[in-house]
C-alpha cells in the first residue's frame, strides 16, 4: 500500500475506489507484485536453466492462474481438481506438475491419462505405478531429506514424523523398484516446508538430491520445492534469493560438467509469488473496551482469513481510514463464535467504527482457505492490473450457500416422502 495525497492506494488505485467497486470485505491482489516476484526468482540463477511451477493451492482464482501463465510460469498442483483448473486456465499438461500425497490411486491414474508430470511420494504407489506404466510414463520421485525447515513444526514437512515424501534412507528400495520395472525416473523432488531462512539449509538439501541423482541417469530436473520466506513485519528476514541463487547455480553448473545433458532446476513457490501481492480489507464493526484491552472487531473472521488462528501466522494490520491518527493498542478480532483473534496488542492508528483495516500478506492461503463457517458469505476478490481494478470474484449470496443442499421441503414435518 502507498499513501498518496493522504489516501492509501493499492497498485495505484485508491482504497475508496476499490471499496466502491467490490464492497468489503475484499481480497485485493496487485499483479505488478506477482510479476516482480516471478522475475526476481527467474533472474537469480545465472545461466542455470530454472523453471518455476507456481504452487497454485496458495491462490487458485482462475484469473491468477491465467496471469501467472503469461509470466512463463508452470503449475504445481496437489489435487486432480487443481490439475483440471490449470487446464481450464490454459496450461498444457507438460506445464503442470502433480504432487499428490495420500490421494487415491484412481486419481493418480487420471492425472497420468491427462499427461501431466507425476511426482510419486510413497513406495507402495511407486510399485503400482511401476507395474502399470513402467516403461511408458516417466516419474519424478519426492524425497524426504529430513531437513528441518525453520522452527514451525506445523508447517514443516521434512521432519522424521512427516507424512510427505520417501525417506532418503529408502533410496536403495526405490532403486530396486525402479530397476526391476525398468522405470524412467526423470526428476527428483523435495519440499521441506515453509520458512527456510537460511540459504545454506537449502544448499544442504540440494546436496542430498544431487547425491541421489547420481543413481538415476535419466534425471532431467531437480525440483527443490519451496520454502522461500517472505517478510511479514518490518525488518523481518526474508530468504536472500540472489545469494542463494548464485550459490546453488554454481553447485549445479559443477554437477552439469560431468553430464551429457544439463539438468534443469525447478521450484514450486506459492507464498513467495502471491503472499505480498495480496491485501485483505475489512471494515470495523465494533470497538469494544473491556477491562483488559480494546478490541477492534471486524466484519470478518477465521472464515475469511484463518492463518493467524490455524498456525499463528502474523499479518501486519493498518487502519487505512485514519492515516494521520494517533497509534493506540488494539486486539483485532473477528465476528465468528470462536476465539478468532487476528492479532493481540497491535499498534494501529486510532480505530473508529466503520474504518477499514488492511491485513498484509493476504495473497497466499487467504481466500484459498476461506469457508462458510457461521453461514457467512465468502468475500469478493479484486485483481489490479495496469492501473485497472478487475473484480475476479463476487461476494457470495444465500443461493450460493444453498447451492449444493437438497431441500426436501416439508418431508420432515409431514412424514410423507416425496
Ligand atoms: C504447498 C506446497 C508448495 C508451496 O509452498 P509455499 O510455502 O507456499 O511456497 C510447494 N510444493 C508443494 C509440494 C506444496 O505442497
Amino acid at each position: 500500500m502507498e499513501l498518496i495525497n493522504g489516501e492509501y492506494h493499492i497498485g495505484g488505485i485508491a482504497i475508496s475506489d476499490i471499496v466502491a467497486l467490490s464492497g468489503v470485505p475484499v481480497y485485493v491482489y496487485d499483479a505488478a507484485v506477482i510479476r516482480k516476484q516471478v522475475s526476481r526468482l527467474l533472474n537469480a540463477f545465472g545461466k542455470t536453466s530454472v523453471r518455476i511451477m507456481y504452487a497454485c493451492k496458495a491462490l487458485t482464482n482462475i484469473n491468477i492462474l491465467r496471469y501467472v501463465r503469461t509470466l512463463g510460469v508452470g503449475l504445481d498442483t496437489v489435487s486432480i481438481q487443481e490439475v483440471e483448473l490449470g487446464l481450464l486456465a490454459g496450461f498444457t499438461p507438460s506445464e503442470i506438475l502433480y504432487t499428490p500425497n495420500m490421494v487415491s490411486y484412481a486419481e493418480i491414474k487420471r492425472a497420468i491419462e491427462i499427461g501431466v508430470h507425476i511426482n510419486i511420494d510413497t513406495i507402495s504407489v511407486l510399485e503400482r505405478f511401476g507395474h502399470d506404466y513402467a516403461d511408458r510414463v516417466p516419474v519424478c520421485i519426492r524425497i524426504n531429506p529430513h531437513i528441518m525447515a525453520g522452527g514451525n513444526e506445523r508447517i514443516s514437512t521434512g521432519h522424521i514424523d512427516s507424512k510427505f515424501g520417501i525417506s532418503v534412507h529408502q533410496i536403495r528400495h526405490v532403486e530396486r523398484i525402479v530397476n526391476s520395472n525398468s522405470m524412467h525416473v526423470n526428476g527428483l523432488h523435495m519440499h521441506t516446508g515453509s520458512d527456510i531462512l537460511d540459504a545454506d539449509v537449502f544448499i544442504q538439501g540440494a546436496e542430498i538430491l544431487l547425491d541421489v541423482a547420481e543413481r538415476f541417469p535419466e534425471i532431467r530436473f531437480l525440483d527443490f520445492g519451496s520454502g522461500f520466506k517472505v517478510p511479514y513485519k518490518q525488518d523481518d528476514i526474508e530468504t536472500d534469493i540472489e545469494t542463494f541463487g548464485s550459490k546453488l547455480s554454481m553447485r549445479i553448473e559443477e554437477f552439469n560438467k560431468g553430464r551429457k545433458t544439463p539438468i534443469e532446476i525447478w521450484f514450486e513457490p506459492g507464498k513467495y509469488i502471491v503472499s505480498e501481492a495480496g491485501i485483505f480489507l475489512a471494515p470495523v464493526n465494533v470497538v469494544k473496551q473491556t477491562t483488559s484491552t480494546v478490541f477492534a472487531g471486524v466484519d470478518s473472521g477465521m472464515n475469511h482469513l484463518i492463518r493467524p488462528m490455524l498456525y499463528g501466522a502474523y499479518h501486519h494490520i493498518v487502519n487505512t481510514s485514519n492515516p494521520n491518527g494517533t497509534p493506540r493498542i488494539y486486539t483485532v478480532v473477528g465476528y465468528i463464535c470462536e476465539t478468532d483473534t487476528f492479532g493481540w496488542d497491535r499498534k494501529i492508528n486510532e480505530v473508529r467504527e466503520g474504518d477499514i483495516l488492511a491485513f498484509y500478506n493476504a495473497g497466499a492461503y487467504g481466500y484459498a482457505m476461506a469457508s462458510n463457517y457461521n453461514s457467512r458469505y465468502r468475500p469478493s476478490e479484486v485483481l489490479i492490473y495496469h492501473g485497472h481494478a478487475h473484480v475476479i470474484r463476487r461476494r457470495e449470496t444465500m443461493p450460493d450457500l444453498l447451492s449444493t443442499q437438497i431441500d426436501q421441503g416439508d418431508v420432515w414435518e409431514t412424514g410423507l416422502h416425496a
